[in-house]
C-alpha cells in the first residue's frame, strides 16, 4: 500500500516557508525542542506505566539517543517513551495545536527579517526541525501498540503517513541535514550542544558513536541539585524545556519545603505575557511531579488561579505516586501545599517590589490584572495582595501603592478616590476629575475589568474607604482648593437656582437630579452616580456582559462659572424661558452622556436640537 498524501494546515505551511529560510542565528535550539519532546514522552509513558505496567512491557528504560551519520549526513534523535499513533502524528505534526505557534503565526508580519527574529521569542516546537533539514523522517510506535508509523515530509506543503515497522516503542526523528547543517552530524557539536541547552533534561542523553554509548547530560532532576551548583543558563533552559516558554524567566523560585509537607518547588515569573494568560479557562500549567515522576501539568488544584502566569514545577514527596486526578481534586495535603507555595510566592514579589520597583513595575504592567484576582478570592493573602498591587494614578506616570497614596492625601480627604474607564489616557481626560484636580487630590485611574468586582468586595485599604469619583456626594466641598478662584465651594444663587428648576422640569424622568457640581471646574457639564447608586462605569460593564439589562438615572452636575451655564442662568430669571431653556437642557444631558462615554438614546433627537440651537446662535 502506496503511503498516504497529505497537506499541512496553511498555517504550518507558512510557518514552515519561514523556518526553513530562517538564517536564525541560534539555529541549534533544534535540538533542545526534540530532545525536550523526548523527555517529555517519557515523562507521560512513566506515570502511565504505573498503573499500566504492560505499557513498558518489562522495559522501564527510558532514555533519548542521539545517532549522528557524518557520510550520510543525518542526525537521529530518538525517545523510548509514549510514541504516537498514526491520528497522533497527523495532529500533532500536521496542525498547529500549541497556542504559542498560532500565536507565532498572527504575528507574522511578512518581513523575513522581522518574522525570523520571531522565532526567538515564540519558538517552533518541532517544526524547528526544518531549520537544518530539508527532509524529516518520524517513526514513531506508540507503547501498547504493534505497528508503527512512518511521517515524511520536506517541509514544502505536504507530508506522508505510512504503517511502517519499529522494534521497539519511542519516537525516532531524523533529520537529513542540510549542506550547511553537517555541523550536526558531529558527535562534538551534538555534545556541547546537549551541554549548552539540554544538561538539565533528567533522562539520560545519550550519544552513539561508532557503536559507543555515552551519556553526555547530567541525567538528573535539576530541582534536586543544591542551588549553588545550578547556572543561570541551566536554570534558564530549563524555564524553556518546562514552561514550552521562550523569553527569560524574570524571577526563579527554587526552593524545598521540609516539616509538615516535603516537596520541592522550582517556579518561574515569565519576562514576556503568555498569549493565553486571560483564557477563560483560567489554568496554570505548573507541573505536578511525584517523588521525580511527573504526574500531571494539569493539577489545578496546586496552585490559586491569580498565580496561573507561573511555569514550572513541583515535586511532592508525600502524595502517593498512583495518585488519580480525581483524587487530585480535594487532596488537603496540595491545599496546604497550595497555601504555602502562594504564600512563599508573594514574599518574593514583595521583596523584589521593595528592591528593585523599576523591574517590578515592568512585571505588574503584564501581571497585576492577575494578581488582582486574588484580592476577591482569597483572603488568607489579601492584605499581601494590596501592598503588592500599583496603580497609575492622576499624579504622574510613575504607578503608585496604596501605602504611598494614603500618605498623601489632602488633608480632610477620607477616602481614597478611585474612577474607571479602558485606557488611563481615557479616564485621565474624565470631567469629574477637574474639581479633584483642582483640590490636588489624587485619584487612581482604574483600567483592568478585574478593578469592578475586589473593589466593590474590598470597601476599604487599612480602614480608609474607596470612593468612585464619579458619584455624587458633597465631600469635595470640604477638602480646601488647591487653585482659590477655582474651586470655592458652589453657592446656589437664585438665577442658577431658577436654571435648576427649568431643568429638571424639562427632563424629567431623564435623570435622577439637577445640582451643582463640586467636580467640575472647566467642563460645563457632567454625569455622576448617586450615593448608594451602582458605579456608572461598573454598570455599563455589567451590561456589556448582559448581567444587568436596566440603567440607573444619573445626576447632571451642572458648573455655574462655565460661561454656557452662567448665561443660560441669566436667561432663565425671564418671563417665558422655560421653552427656549427645554433644548438647551436636553443638548447638555446628551453632551453629559457622550462625555461618559454612554450611547445616546436618541442620537437623532440630539443632532436636531444641536442643529436648532447653533442655527439660532448664528441668525442672532
Ligand atoms: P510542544 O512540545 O510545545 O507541545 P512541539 O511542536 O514540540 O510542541 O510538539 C508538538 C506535539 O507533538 C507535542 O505536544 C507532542 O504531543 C507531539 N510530539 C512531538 N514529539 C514527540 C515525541 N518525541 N514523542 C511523542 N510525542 C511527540
Ligand atoms: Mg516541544
Amino acid at each position: 500500500m502506496a503511503a498516504e498524501k497529505r497537506s499541512f494546515e496553511a498555517e504550518v505551511s507558512r510557518l514552515l516557508e519561514i523556518v526553513a529560510h530562517s538564517l536564525y542565528s541560534e539555529r541549534d535550539v533544534f535540538l533542545r525542542e526534540l530532545i525536550s519532546n523526548g523527555s517529555d514522552a517519557c515523562d507521560r509513558l512513566r506515570y502511565l506505566a504505573l498503573t499500566q505496567p504492560e505499557l513498558i512491557n518489562g522495559d522501564a528504560t527510558f532514555r533519548i539517543t542521539l545517532t549522528a551519520d557524518a557520510d550520510a549526513r543525518t542526525l537521529t534523535v530518538a525517545d523510548t517513551g509514549i510514541g504516537m499513533s498514526r491520528d497522533e502524528l497527523i495532529d500533532n505534526l500536521g496542525t498547529i495545536a500549541r497556542s504559542g505557534t498560532s500565536a507565532f503565526v498572527k504575528n507574522l508580519s511578512g518581513d523575513q527579517r522581522k518574522d525570523v527574529a520571531l522565532i526567538g521569542q515564540f519558538g517552533v516546537g518541532f517544526y524547528s526541525a526544518f531549520m537544518v533539514a530539508d527532509k524529516v523522517e518520524v517513526l514513531s510506535r506508540k507503547a501498547g501498540e504493534e505497528t508503527a508509523h512512518l511521517w515524511v515530509s520536506d517541509g514544502k506543503g505536504d507530508y506522508t503517513v505510512d504503517a511502517a515497522t519499529k522494534e521497539s516503542r519511542g519516537t525516532a526523528v531524523t533529520l537529513h541535514l542540510k549542506e550547511d547543517a553537517a555541523e550536526f552530524a558531529d558527535p562534538a557539536r551534538l555534545r556541547a550542544v546537549v551541554k549548552r541547552h539540554s544538561d538539565h533534561i533528567a533522562v539520560p542523553i545519550v550519544l552513539r558513536d561508532h557503536g559507543n554509548d555515552e551519556t553526555i547530560n547530567a541525567a538528573s532532576a535539576l530541582w534536586l541539585r543544591p542551588k549553588s551548583e545550578i547556572t543561570a543558563e541551566q536554570y534558564r533552559e530549563f524555564y524553556h524545556h518546562v514552561g514550552h516558554a521562550f523569553d527569560e524567566p524574570w524571577l526563579t523560585l527554587h526552593n524545598r519545603a521540609e516539616g509538615t509537607l516535603e516537596y520541592t518547588s522550582l517556579l518561574f515569573v515569565p519576562s514576556a505575557k503568555p498569549f493565553d494568560l486571560f483564557d477563560p479557562e483560567r489554568k496554570h500549567q505548573v507541573k505536578l511531579y511525584v517523588k521525580r515522576v511527573f504526574v500531571t501539568d494539569d493539577c489545578q488544584p496546586l496552585l490559586p488561579a491569580y498565580l496561573r502566569f507561573l511555569k514550572g514545577i513541583v515535586d511532592s514527596e508525600d502524595l502517593p505516586l498512583n495518585v488519580s486526578r480525581e483524587m487530585l481534586q480535594a487532596n488537603p495535603m496540595l491545599t496546604r501545599m497550595r497555601t504555602q507555595i502562594a504564600k512563599r510566592v508573594l514574599g518574593e514579589l514583595a521583596k523584589k517590589a521593595k528592591d528593585a520597583p523599576g523591574e517590578y513595575a515592568t512585571f505588574w504592567d503584564n501581571f497585576g490584572a492577575v494578581l488582582k484576582e486574588g484580592l476577591y478570592e482569597d483572603r488568607e493573602q489579601r492584605d499581601e495582595l494590596l501592598t503588592l498591587a500599583r496603580f497609575r494614578s492622576t499624579a504622574g506616570d510613575d504607578l503608585v501603592s496604596l501605602a504611598e497614596y494614603v500618605a498623601r492625601m489632602k488633608p480632610g480627604q477620607k477616602a481614597i478616590y478611585t474612577i474607571s474607564g479602558d485606557t488611563p489616557e481615557r479616564v485621565a481626560r474624565s470631567p469629574q476629575l477637574e474639581g479633584f484636580r483642582a483640590r490636588g487630590v489624587e485619584v487612581l485611574l482604574l483600567t483592568d475589568p478585574v478593578d469592578e468586582f475586589w473593589l466593590p468586595a474590598l470597601g476599604t485599604y487599612k480602614n480608609t474607604p474607596f470612593k468612585s469619583a464619579t458619584r455624587g456626594g458633597a465631600d469635595l466641598d470640604g477638602l480646601a482648593a488647591e487653585a482659590k478662584d477655582k474651586a470655592e465651594p458652589p453657592k446656589t444663587d437664585t438665577a442658577t437656582g431658577s436654571l435648576i428648576a427649568l431643568m429638571k422640569l424639562s427632563l424629567g424622568d431623564a435623570v435622577k437630579d439637577v445640582r451643582i457640581s463640586s467636580h467640575l471646574t472647566d467642563s460645563a457639564v457632567c454625569l455622576v452616580a448617586d450615593e448608594g447608586d451602582l458605579d456608572m462605569r461598573l454598570e455599563r460593564l455589567l451590561r456589556q456582559h448582559q448581567k444587568l439589562d436596566q440603567a440607573s438615572k444619573r445626576i447632571l452636575e451642572i458648573n455655574p462659572k462655565h460661561p454656557l451655564i452662567a448665561r443660560l442662568a441669566d436667561l432663565a430669571g425671564k418671563e417665558g424661558a422655560a421653552i427656549a431653556l427645554g433644548d438647551f437642557a436636553w443638548v447638555l444631558l446628551d453632551q453629559a452622556r457622550i462625555l461618559e462615554g454612554e450611547q445616546l438614546p436618541d442620537p437623532s433627537a440630539f443632532a436636531r436640537r444641536l442643529s436648532d440651537l447653533l442655527a439660532k446662535g448664528l441668525a442672532a
